[in-house]
């Protein structure tokens, strides 16, 4: 993507400098004034230590004020930012940075241990963000312009299906998903966004460039706190807040009988499919709820719904933003409307491709437009409602089996708080549907009424043919729940004989 335009913290700082950029949890607030101050010494810093134009700098830190003036910084040093996961192991760690060429790393002092263990594993010069702040700054000439072409991260996937790759996002697109997301939500003079998503994958950073882009506050949290963070929506103003669907029925229980404001005006959910019975609830006790899709490789949203489709279009992930371009490819030509097939994108925000992964980006692009590897449909209407991920889809007796679809039934069961599905193999049917539940603690629910409720709602080739009691789901750092790690428990069981 070609252009230049303003560095936008310099821009921000020049249009509302005394505006809130970040309050904490503690109510502390850093105007853009003082971020911007803090980022350009910081990354004076960086210089200090070796960092030039170019390099590749890791990043493993919890959400803080710390990491917001980190990443900053980078784009003052015209370094890029390698944002690891902070709940991964040494050993991905030491892949992802390996994988990435990353030569240097800046980490909380949360994870002192750790980077001492990676150290072994990985040559890398490795600083605490105390150890940067205390080394003295060289000045360093201020760019004062962003080349949108130029990469500013390299964000590793969430590893749901496999294992993680490294997404290369330029300025440029960054720059416009935020622009996106405005045009399509509309920026409002007293909007707050609430941050609690891990500010190492794009729905958490993206957030950040909105920030700026908008001039608009966001409350950072360090992690999910859903009776904080009904209080920020209920006393605090926040307008807005980002949430994957565990989240928010956490925020519902915790809720009770209290309602949220008027002046809190959408609750923007995606990150993997949301289950009806939480759009339902939403519905009734009128929380604004906004789906939307998009992936690291769009930069966050790329199909969201319009806020006056809300409760009309329910389930939907509405309609591509105004720059992205959305198809469904069903066998080699375009799906007719309400017809399931792989949903392709294509716009400014989009990727221009995995880091040094010659073969996945051949697979993953086709003539500019990214095939997503997710199975949806556009409505008559042209929405689109997202309904699994293709390698997640049963096949069974020749059927087309989504466990989302499935999933969504069971979290519908009183007593059912969580539900997981993945295929088993069967001699006859090729595969059949297997669910693992978590009940509500007080829950006295059995298997033979979980599948008897089953049978009432879905096809019987839909209905799970095995359900196993769990204590927790296996999620990852986005709270997406990783069913390849249900078909592996579903082996290790299978393998031990457990199940009766
Ligand atoms: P990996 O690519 O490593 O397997 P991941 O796909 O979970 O991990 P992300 O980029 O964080 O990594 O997530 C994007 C994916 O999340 C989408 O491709 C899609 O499968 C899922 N997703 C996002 N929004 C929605 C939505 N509204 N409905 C259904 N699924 C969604
Ligand atoms: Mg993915």
């Amino acid at each position: 993507m070609e252009g230049k335009i303003p560095h936008w913290l310099d821009k921000r700082f020049e249009l509302s400098p005394d505006q809130t950029a970040i309050q904490l949890k503690n109510g502390k607030i850093y105007t853009f004034r003082q971020l911007r101050a803090d980022a350009i010494a910081f990354a004076g810093k960086m210089k200090t230590l070796g960092i030039q134009r170019g390099d590749h700098v890791g990043i493993l830190s919890r959400n803080s004020y710390e990491m917001v003036v980190a990443i900053h910084a980078l784009s003052y040093v015209e370094a890029i930012g390698v944002l690891l996961n902070t709940r991964l192991t040494v050993r991905e760690w030491s892949f992802q940075l390996k994988d990435s060429d990353t030569s240097y790393l800046l980490y909380d002092h949360h994870f002192k241990k750790e980077i001492a263990a990676l150290k072994e594993h990985v040559n890398i010069k490795a600083y605490s963000v105390n150890d940067v702040k205390s080394v003295r700054k060289t000045s360093i000439p201020l760019p004062d312009e962003m080349d949108l072409g130029q990469t500013f991260t390299i964000i590793y996937t969430s590893g749901t299906t496999g294992f993680p790759k490294g997404v290369q996002l330029t300025y440029g697109n960054h720059w416009w998903s935020a622009v996106s997301s405005a045009l399509n939500l509309g920026i409002h003079e007293h909007d707050r966004w609430l941050l609690a998503l891990p500010l190492f994958h794009v729905g958490g950073l993206s957030i950040l460039i909105r920030s700026l882009a908008y001039g608009m506050p966001v409350h950072l949290y360090e992690k999910f706190d859903a009776e904080a963070i009904n209080r920020e929506i209920i006393e605090n103003g926040v307008s807005i807040v980002s949430v994957v669907s565990v989240m928010l029925e956490d925020m519902i229980r915790h809720l009770g009988d209290q309602t949220y404001p008027e002046t809190f005006r959408c609750m923007l959910l995606g990150g993997g499919p949301a289950p009806f019975p939480l759009l339902n609830a939403c519905k009734q006790r009128n929380i604004p709820v906004v789906q939307t899709y998009g992936m690291t490789e769009t930069a966050s949203q790329v199909s969201t719904l319009n806020q006056m489709d809300a409760i009309r279009k329910l389930g939907s992930a509405g309609k591509p933003l105004f720059p992205a371009r959305l198809k469904i490819i069903s066998g080699n030509r375009e799906a007719n409307p309400n017809e399931i097939g792989e949903v392709y994108v294509k716009g400014p925000m989009v990727t221009r491709g995995y880091y040094k992964r010659e073969k996945a980006n051949q697979e993953a692009f086709e003539h500019g437009w990214l095939k997503t590897g997710d199975l949806g449909y556009l409505d008559d209407e042209g929405y689109l409602y997202v309904v699994d991920r293709r390698k997640d889809l049963i096949i069974s007796g020749g059927e087309n089996v989504y466990p989302a679809e499935i999933e969504s039934v069971l979290k519908e069961i009183r007593g059912v708080r969580d539900a997981g599905v993945t295929g088993k193999k069967d001699n006859k049917w090729g595969e059949v549907p297997a669910a693992f539940i978590v009940k509500d603690p007080d829950s006295f629910i059995t298997k033979e009424e979980i599948v008897h409720y089953c049978e009432q709602k879905l096809a019987k080739y839909k209905v799970p043919k095995e359900v196993f009691f769990v204590t927790e789901l296996p999620r990852n750092a986005s709270k997406k729940l990783m069913r390849r790690k249900l078909a592996e428990t579903l082996r290790q069981i299978l393998t031990r004989g457990e199940h009766e």
